[in-house]
């Protein structure tokens, strides 16, 4: 390192970047944008069978006025077999179609941009934090190496996946109501309802998850960046916002290495570094050692 240590360190051995990092919100938008495409996508292959279910729905229940749920209830015991064979066949359908239109969204090439685009948002801040803590510039491209494309492969890989099951799980659980709520003798109008709602928590359910995976990319490629660049230690920095969990409340300010990550959840036990823990918006903001510092300037 080529750091006067008179100047920015005053004689101190080690000195916290005072710039805290800001999370890649633009990245997350892209991943948001992407997962409500793919609910979009199970969401339309669910309405165009709409009513070919309900005719399966009701063409065992002889629709009398003083039918009771009972009544429905007896009868769609009796005819189960034949409903869930065709249910069977139509969620086939609906499979089908669901990835027809999946086929056409060259996911893993997004997918590819939107952790491409998380990793310069995030060397970006790195750059920042090293430029108002030290004065000095580092280089933006020194951080493509082989490590970091391995790691961003993973995640890509991972999150391709993740993706594309997210309507075929929100499908089971769709067809999981529809079942319950057949079983159970609601009417017609009420499993339609149940469904809408099953989307709806579904959708959330996706979104969040989105989330989730970019503070974890977010998280790797900080930890990535810091080793790399000699940093062993790091200040835990919360969002402190009334959405901080309790644990990581107590964590705030202090001082925590890479190599040992500090108590994340005291009920379990288990450790771990800022970003790691669900939905956790946590940062790890770089102590910088005067003798330890291996910058690409
Ligand atoms: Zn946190």
């Amino acid at each position: 390192m080529k750091v006067d240590p008179h100047d920015v360190f005053k004689g101190k051995e080690e000195i916290t970047c005072s710039y805290v990092p800001k999370f890649p919100a633009a990245a997350e938008r892209e991943y948001l944008h992407l997962v409500n495409g793919y609910m979009r996508i199970l969401k339309e292959s669910l309405e165009e069978y709409i009513p070919k279910l309900r005719d399966i729905l009701r063409e065992d229940v002889r629709t009398d006025s003083k039918e009771t749920e009972k009544e429905r209830k007896r009868q769609r015991a009796e005819n189960f077999a034949r409903m869930s064979a065709s249910m069977e066949e139509l969620f086939r359908r609906i499979r089908r179609t669901m990835e027809q239109k999946m086929d056409l969204y060259d996911i893993a090439r997004r997918m590819r941009a939107i952790a491409n685009k998380t990793r310069l948002l995030t060397v970006k801040e790195w750059k920042k934090a090293i430029g108002r803590a030290l004065g000095i510039d580092i280089f933006e491209d020194y951080y493509l190496g082989e490590f970091f494309r391995r790691e961003l492969d993973a995640w890509i890989t991972q999150n391709t996946d993740l993706i594309q099951s997210i309507p075929h799980d929100a499908l089971g659980d769709m067809k999981r109501v529809i079942y319950e709520g057949y079983v159970a003798g609601r009417s017609v109008t009420d499993i339609s309802r149940d469904i809408q709602k099953r989307y709806q928590v579904n959708r959330s359910k996706a979104r969040l998850l989105a989330r989730d995976q970019m503070g974890k990319l977010n998280a790797e490629i900080t930890e990535a960046q810091q080793r790399d660049a000699g940093i062993r230690k790091y200040t835990w920095r919360t969002s402190k916002d009334s959405r901080v969990r309790k644990d990581h409340k107590r964590l705030e300010g202090r001082t925590f290495s890479w190599d040992d990550p500090p108590v994340v959840d005291t009920r379990t036990g288990r450790r771990g570094h800022p970003g790691q823990d669900y939905q956790c918006r946590c940062i790890a903001v770089a102590v910088l050692e005067r003798d330890n510092l291996h910058l690409p300037v």
